[in-house]
């Protein structure tokens, strides 16, 4: 169309991955980063999004989607290297960034002490950029346009309930009348504390669409009610025989979400009350969530999950303590990543006959916790080559208690948006490839990319 205006996409990460997950946008000379992230596993510079793509571009703006790590970690790096951007997300994730990017302050310190190519960052740089990052609402209208903005119409920014976590949003973006959305992380369906997603009512000309559960077999998950309903059975099982249960979880969403359910299973009688223990990161972020409960997309606004008892897990002295009455330990982090807690407790649990552990989210196939979910009693598993060999003694278990849309509502989002050209990121190959075939099938006016990074796709609307 002669006089439409140019987008450009280039994907710095998070491209047939789910990892440090960034993308740019160019509309008309202004530079729009989506999400800054980092890789979960990988620390140093494999961790972050390659800044060294968008090194000579126009760059005004990056939009947080979410606090979790993949789509937040890097923002530290990423100002440091380009300390003139605008930051732009909602005041909730704002809030919880306060909390995460401080809490990475030491973390980083200690993975980066013997790394020449990245330097840490500390507790003010944190401080300086938290304070300067721009809120802006659900539902509220923000106009940008950069430094070499080629006309006098503004981007027209606004966000939508992703439906995810506390804060989380999706992205839109609206120049003279050409619209690219942006899902970020996306949940069509409740989970127990956080409702669904509200998509927008108008057409979409760009649509960047998450892919985390688009492989075959997460087409058709589990709804949350039928997990919950073996999630309960086997707690029961387990406590029943004296056995306790480590739950490994992120401290922002899934630890929230967990919490909730089992408060919810324990009022409706479904399994005894037990003690549940947990602490650190995780604690502070649930008062966020309880803080913001009137002002968020909560499905029981009036629920307050400071009212569940809970145990100290930093205050316990020994790991023995756990199991002298059946318990419920959430821990983080929710892969098990090597050195966390939730990792340390593991090693522990796996030599418990009478113990479970219980896996209830995403894990990155090369994460221990990928390895412990994957395997059953009498296996023997080793989480580093000529490492330590474990004989898996208790019982694992796996459920999904999904924060993303199943692979079916993936289409179903593509079908309601009627897009022009779809991008399909944040997830692995067969994810996006799934969900490529298939969107070609119920959207075939749509063209679909399958980015890849540094490759830059040009668009003309
Ligand atoms: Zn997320
Ligand atoms: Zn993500």
């Amino acid at each position: 169309m002669a006089g439409s205006p140019q987008i450009k996409f280039t994907a710095l990460g998070g491209a047939g991955e789910i990892g440090a997950n960034c993308y740019y946008l160019n509309i008309d000379g202004t530079g729009i980063l989506l999400d800054s992230g980092q890789h979960p596993r990988k620390t140093g510079l494999a961790s972050l999004p390659d800044f060294s793509i968008i090194e000579n571009a126009d760059l005004d703006f990056v939009i947080i989607s979410h606090a979790h790590q993949d789509h937040i970690a890097a923002l530290p790096f990423l100002i440091k290297r380009f300390p003139y951007l605008k930051i732009i997300a909602t005041p909730q994730t704002k809030q919880i960034a306060f909390l995460t990017l401080h809490n990475a302050v030491s973390i980083v310190k200690e993975q980066l002490k013997d790394d020449e190519e990245l330097a840490a960052f500390d507790h003010e740089e944190v401080e300086l950029l938290v304070r300067t990052i721009e809120t802006l609402r659900v539902g509220e209208v923000m106009e940008l346009a950069g430094y070499n903005h080629r006309s006098r119409h503004p981007v027209l920014l606004e966000f939508f309930e992703a439906g995810h976590i506390l804060g989380s949003c999706s992205v839109s973006l609206d120049y003279k009348g050409v619209k690219t959305f942006y899902t970020g992380d996306i949940n069509l369906s409740s989970q127990r504390i956080q409702a669904g997603a509200v998509l927008p009512k108008f057409k979409v000309d760009n649509l960047i669409l998450e892919s985390t559960n688009g492989s075959q077999a997460s087409q058709t998950l589990a709804g949350w009610e039928t997990e919950s309903a073996r999630f309960a059975s086997s707690i029961n099982e387990i406590s029943v025989n004296g056995g306790s249960i480590l739950i490994p979880v992120f401290a922002l969403g899934k630890f929230q979400e967990i919490l909730g359910e089992l408060a919810w299973l324990m009022k409706k009688r479904k399994i005894p009350v037990l003690p549940i223990y947990s602490g650190g990161l995780s604690e502070k972020i649930t008062r966020l969530y309880d803080g913001n409960r009137y002002i968020s997309n909560f499905n029981d606004p009036d629920f307050e999950l400071r009212e569940i008892p809970r145990e100290d897990l930093y205050k316990v002295n020994s790991f023995e303590e756990l199991f002298r009455t059946p318990s419920i330990v959430l821990a983080s982090s929710g892969m098990m990543i090597a050195g966390t807690y939730s990792f340390n407790l593991a090693k522990f649990w796996l030599r418990k006959g009478k113990g479970a552990i219980f896996t209830v989210g995403y894990m990155d196939p090369e994460s221990p916790g990928y390895l412990i979910a994957n395997s059953k009693k009498g296996d023997k598993i080793q989480f580093f080559e000529g490492g330590e060999e474990y004989t898996v003694a208790c019982e694992i278990r796996k459920f999904r208690f999904s924060a993303h849309s199943s692979g079916d509502e993936l289409i179903k989002v593509a079908e309601k948006l009627r897009p022009g050209n779809v991008f399909l990121i944040h997830g692995d190959d067969d994810s996006i490839n799934y969900s490529a075939s298939r969107i070609r099938r119920t959207v075939p006016a749509a063209k679909i990319f399958v980015p890849e990074k540094g490759r830059e796709i040009i668009l003309n609307a």
